[in-house]
């Protein structure tokens, strides 16, 4: 962890991001199916899978949105005004996965618990994955 100030992390290390949308109870879940069927109908991303419980290093329910680094620029600002009053990790993908979960994420949204005290600190630093939306409308 140790940081060297002369020497900056380069944006090199981040090989793409993933935004997890988190919901809890019948109206939160509305909420994040609204939200999922529309960042489909917008942007290039792969949609994961519900996971209806706990997963992972995860507190609630929630679902993955996998994106190039290309997309942030958009995606991130598009989240922010229209997370529906859910909370959403968006963390960078490194070599470290438990530092992207825990130390250097963002929120949009209401924080919550990260148990990423399992997640490795070297790792293969996970690439975009396979997009599987057809964006139709603009942001
Ligand atoms: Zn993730």
């Amino acid at each position: 962890m140790n940081q060297d100030a002369a020497n900056p992390r380069p944006l090199a290390e981040i090989a793409s991001y993933h935004a997890h949308i988190y919901f809890d109870g019948q109206t939160e879940r509305h909420h994040a199916e609204w939200l999922r069927l529309r960042i489909g109908e917008r942007f290039r991303v792969r949609l994961g899978n519900w996971h209806d419980k706990k997963v992972g290093p995860h507190d609630q329910a929630m679902y993955q949105v996998s994106f190039a680094k290309e997309v942030f620029a958009s995606i991130v600002p598009w989240l922010m005004l229209n997370h529906q009053g859910l909370s959403i990790l968006i963390h960078p993908n490194t070599t470290n996965p438990r530092r992207d979960h825990l130390i250097d994420p963002l929120w949009i949204g209401r924080p919550l618990a990260v148990h990423g005290e399992t997640l490795p600190d070297d790792d293969e630093a996970e690439d975009a994955l396979e997009p599987n939306t057809e964006p139709s409308l603009p942001v």
